[in-house]
């Protein structure tokens, strides 16, 4: 059955699992790639059983097997699961409590999700409280304020990359009895493991750098020693609501994590540069970077991320939203368009894509740093980076 899938390369370098995909011992060839399963409906045999371990293939396709083992084995997880996308996996997470529950959940996430949490979750029963990202003072009263059943992190936390001390925090979530889930889809495993830190579980939006090239949309959880029954009833979410993935897109995952080693410390590297670069610009405010000394989070990110700090980096212009919009404009290598953690570089003027009720300072520019020479992102930002 597809969950809680062996992991008996676990003993080798990430790096290592993520480029051969799962792909050992694949009969009857041998082959090096696998072949997509398409297959949605499996054969009994004459006694009514499923000799193949599957029914249907909605919950059960052999499909997704190789995307969660690799990426269970890259957490160090028991077990996972592939949704439609990012946010299907979040959403599953929080149906799968009751409502009256309490989750705390941080101020700046990735603004859909806050969009979810105040307009579908909060609705429907669950009680939503919000703490200030890298404040674990606050979050310690708020977990004794009342009985608290999830702790939701974000790190760093989509467009200002906020820090959040994971292994604090579930600490102070465990002491109260509250679970704690990590949305690590900037961090990668590549840089920080948060199921080693003391999280119970791990969302990825897959759709940006576990796939990393732009073409896919999916989600992932990995579990790590969260109670089985709350896994089992994630899966059954998973499984009645049909928020699932389709076999080329599961394929297409696989084939893009055999290369996020390479790619996500690429992107961090240019990253790190560019961001040394804009923080002495004219027309730059401030370079939002948890890889920046100066960054508010640095001691608590250069601790819990290695290998780097992402690709992801913001800047707020001198000149306001105007200047922001301008400069994005006449960026030619960095594209203008959404998502993040693909292979090519992109910016995007956060504040209108988020709408009236955005979050998000209107001076942001957020950029996604992809893998392209970093002398050519340098040489384009400096072009459209113009001081007023
Ligand atoms: N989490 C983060 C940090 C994100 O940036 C996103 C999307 O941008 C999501 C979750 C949602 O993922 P998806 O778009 O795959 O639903």
């Amino acid at each position: 059955m597809p969950t809680d899938v062996a992991t008996p390369l676990s003993a080798l370098h990430g790096s290592t699992l993520s480029a051969q995909g799962n792909s050992q011992h694949c009969p009857p060839f041998g082959d090096i790639v696998r072949p997509i399963h398409l297959s949605t409906t499996f054969e009994r045999a004459a006694d009514g059983s499923y000799p193949g371990g599957r029914t249907y293939a909605r919950d059960q396709s052999p499909a997704y097997d190789d995307a969660e083992a690799v990426l269970c084995a890259l957490e160090g997880g028991r077990a996972s699961l592939l949704f439609a996308s990012g946010l299907a996996a979040a959403t599953s997470v929080v149906q799968a409590l009751a409502p009256g529950d309490r989750v705390l959940a941080p101020r700046a996430c990735y603004w859909a999700w806050r969009k979810w949490l105040l307009e579908v979750a909060t609705p429907w029963g669950i009680r939503v409280d919000w703490y200030d990202n890298a404040d674990t003072a606050h979050l310690a009263l708020l977990l004794a304020a009342a009985p608290t059943r999830l702790v939701w992190i974000e790190t760093p936390a989509n467009p200002t990359w906020e820090v959040t001390d994971i292994a604090e925090v579930a600490h102070l979530a465990r002491a109260h009895g509250a679970l704690v889930v990590v949305d690590s889809t900037v961090a990668t495993p590549v840089l920080t493991r948060p199921l080693a830190l003391g999280a119970h579980l791990v969302l990825h939006s897959a759709t940006k750098y576990l796939n990393g090239h732009s073409d896919v949309v999916a989600g992932a959880l990995v579990a790590g020693d969260l109670p089985d029954a709350l896994w089992m009833r994630i899966r059954q979410i998973r499984g009645l609501g049909g928020a699932v993935l389709g076999p080329f897109e599961a394929w297409l995952l696989v084939r893009g994590m055999r290369t996020l080693y390479l790619r996500v410390h690429a992107a961090s590297a240019n990253a790190l540069r560019l961001a040394h670069a804009l923080t002495t610009h004219p027309a730059v405010l401030e370079v939002l970077y948890p890889g920046l000394p100066q960054h508010a989070g640095h001691a608590i990110a250069a601790r819990q991320m290695q290998g780097g700090f992402s690709g992801m980096l913001s800047v707020r212009m001198v000149g306001g939203e105007t200047a922001a919009i301008a400069a994005a404009g006449r960026l030619r290598l960095f594209r203008q368009a959404t998502s993040l953690g693909s292979v090519e570089s992109l910016v995007e003027h956060r504040a209108s894509v988020e709408g009236p009720d955005s979050m998000c300072p209107r001076d942001l520019l957020r950029l996604s740093v992809g893998i392209e020479h970093a002398d050519d992102l340098l040489a384009d930002l400096q072009q459209a980076l113009i001081a007023t």
